[in-house]
């Protein structure tokens, strides 16, 4: 009786040590596979290299030292700021949803016990007080997480794949193994935007050859021009697929939309629209990239804001006071605070931003309460 106990146990465990083992073999397995588009483009990038610098500008070219050097330098330029913002992109951890947007235990309680969708959302409607939210859900409640146990801030979404919650949450991109959110959409922009320049860059340099190799027989050299044959229509065939995503990127930056709100219109306090956060072309470009221009094409964080406000509309208007640097990168003192293009000083020293002409009506949005300009760090 006592042997056949002990057997049943000892199959117990050793059932869940496999299953366990199993699952977790599974899952390394699985995050060695979303690693693969990733180590795909920095193969095909490291084939580059060996082909453009060394088979083609330093054996292809040989005797030419201008056009050597020339095509060399650019090459690392480029190349090494669309590798910078690349690794920028890829390394960059999605933004933590701050403390006071978690739930406190008690709320937490009563929520889990509340049994109607009315009592539901009076809780959370009150745990939300004083979070600088608009957006809601279909329902009109306020936006929550039951994985993350938190609430959402504006833009915010559930992650499946990185099973959190993202602060301004883009798209989860494979290409890059990571969610494309708040803390990198600049680096992923400008990963796009280098990489486009690199593959037409590539293509173009080396089309002169290219014609030669593909419209005679070159016996010198012969066993060297796949590469040259190659790197031009690789590169084309990825500046074309580029060109696409990134020009429908720059489309959302001009419209300060992600792309999960260019699919589902976010919900303010006021009802859908999918123009909530449009403050004007130049505005919305400077919330992604800063004020500052040079540091526009450099993988360093400018992004206005800190991730969890955002100047959004209401009717007409627009608030402009949650545009300031990120206060956890660069606290800012009030002549650093870009001008918008109507900009209205209020008479309390506040910063509000009306559509030109309007400088009247209250501010549709004010994220820090009666904080003045000096207190925004
Ligand atoms: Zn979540
Ligand atoms: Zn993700």
């Amino acid at each position: 009786m006592q042997a056949a106990s002990l057997q049943n146990k000892s199959d117990r465990i050793m059932a869940r040590w496999m299953r366990s083992s199993f699952m977790g073999r599974c899952i390394q397995c699985l995050a060695l596979v979303k690693w693969i588009p990733v180590i795909f483009v920095i193969l095909v990038v490291a084939w580059s290299y060996y082909a453009y610098v060394v088979v083609y500008c330093i054996v292809i070219l040989e005797g030419k030292v201008l056009s050597q050097v020339l095509f060399i330098i650019l090459y690392h330029l480029i190349g090494g700021l669309f590798m910078w913002s690349y690794y920028r992109t890829i390394f960059t951890p999605p933004g933590q949803v701050p403390a006071a947007f978690h739930l406190s235990p008690t709320a937490l309680d009563r929520l889990t016990q509340a049994s109607s969708k009315d009592e539901k959302g009076a809780i959370l409607a009150e745990a939300a007080e004083g979070l600088p939210i608009r957006c809601r859900n279909y329902d009109g409640l306020v936006r929550y997480c039951e994985v993350c146990q938190v609430i959402k801030p504006d833009r915010a979404h559930h992650c499946s794949v990185c099973t959190r919650c993202v602060l301004k949450m883009d798209h989860h991109c494979p290409w890059v193994n990571n969610c494309v959110n708040f803390m990198n959409y600049k680096y992923f922009i400008l990963f796009m935007f280098y990489a486009f320049i690199f593959c037409i860059y590539v293509s173009l340099s080396v089309l002169p050859d290219f014609i030669v190799f593909w419209a005679k027989e070159d016996q010198k050299h012969r066993g060297l021009k796949i590469h040259v044959i190659f790197l031009f229509f690789v590169g084309i065939m990825f500046a074309l697929s580029l060109s696409f995503l990134l020009f429908y990127h720059m489309f959302l930056v001009a419209r300060n939309r992600t792309t999960l709100e260019a699919f589902r219109e976010p919900i303010l306090i006021d009802g859908p629209n999918k123009r909530a956060f449009d403050i004007g072309i130049l505005n919305n470009i400077m919330q992604v990239f800063g004020p500052d221009i040079l540091c526009c094409f450099f993988p360093t964080h400018t992004a206005l804001g800190d991730g969890t406000s955002f100047p959004a509309r209401h009717g007409n208007r627009v608030s402009y006071e949650s545009i300031t640097p990120a206060r956890s990168h660069s606290p800012v003192s009030e002549t650093q605070i870009p001008m918008p293009e109507d900009p209205c000083r209020r008479s309390d020293g506040d910063f509000a931003f009306y559509p030109p002409g309007n400088c009247n009506g209250d501010l549709a949005f004010h994220p820090h309460g009666n904080s003045k300009l000096s207190d925004i760090v």
